[in-house]
């Protein structure tokens, strides 16, 4: 907000920083502005939270941070190299062990000298001052975003999403209220389908196995007769629609493989 006055977009242009208003200020006025601190912080968290996952990834597999993408809903990493499930699981794992030891992190201001001594990961070369930000034992960065002051302020990290990614893989990840916002919706869910099938949290995925196989052996079908011989049916729906099943010249009954509106168009 500036003045009371909603910001809807801010862009960066050189050295300028433009804020795009829903209405009109009075040119020359000295203005306030006021920071959205829930989404300042919902960002700082997930920013945070990725200098952790990319610290521990490039510790333990040499990868780098490539791309970040950070939005009011979406958050994603891109990793110069694949991540099986499990490295995944366990990056997920010691990033969260570094949330619950609540370590400081810390920001620095190097001088040129100290600055070739310093193991530090850089997107780009920089000319000027470099901000150094450090979360002992997990990351050490270049890096000019606002952070949380301790790693507990994180809360949860969790990685939801994974895809291959020109040669790497791109991860999507919620921390804190995102994160807990996600486990209550999947909560939700998974309750609902509980309910549904009358199944426990931990057996609901063999229960829509179980209810998958059923619908299936349901494709059966009848045919009956009083005045014609159905066995030609039989026999069309075995050639076209991978057909199984026979019967007597009143009724045949079997299964067959395809969909409603092509097995309509054989009675058509
Ligand atoms: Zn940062």
């Amino acid at each position: 907000m500036i003045d009371g006055i909603r910001v809807y977009d801010v862009q960066e242009k050189g050295e300028q920083i433009f804020h795009y208003l829903e209405g009109e200020l009075e040119e020359g006025k000295t203005v306030t502005g006021q920071i959205d601190w829930d989404k300042r912080f919902s960002r700082m968290q997930q920013h945070s939270g990725e200098h952790i996952v990319s610290g521990i990834v490039h510790a333990r597999f040499g990868y780098d941070n490539v791309g970040f993408h950070l939005n009011d809903e979406l958050c994603t990493l891109d990793l110069s190299g694949p991540l099986t499930k499990e490295e995944l699981r366990e990056v997920e794992n010691a990033a969260n062990e570094a949330v619950f030891a609540n370590v400081p992190v810390q920001i620095s201001y190097p001088s040129k000298e100290k600055l070739k001594t310093l193991d530090y990961r850089s997107k780009i070369e920089i000319d000027g001052q470099v901000r150094i930000v450090t979360i002992p034992g997990y990351d050490v960065c270049a890096c000019c975003a606002p952070h949380v002051y301790f790693t507990g302020e994180i809360g949860l990290i969790k990685l939801v999403q994974s895809q291959n990614y020109k040669g790497g893989i791109r991860i999507t990840m919620l921390c804190g209220r995102r994160a807990l916002k996600d486990y209550q919706q999947k909560e939700e869910s998974v309750k609902a389908i509980m309910g549904s099938l009358s199944a426990k949290e931990e057996l609901i995925a063999e229960a829509v196995e179980r209810v998958k196989e059923e619908c299936t052996q349901l494709k059966r079908y009848v045919i009956g007769s009083e005045t014609e011989d159905v066995r030609p049916y039989s026999k069309i729906l075995k050639e076209q629609f991978d057909g199984r099943g026979g019967g007597k010249p009143v009724m045949v009954q079997g299964s067959v493989n395809g969909s409603e509106e092509a097995i309509r168009k054989v009675f058509e």
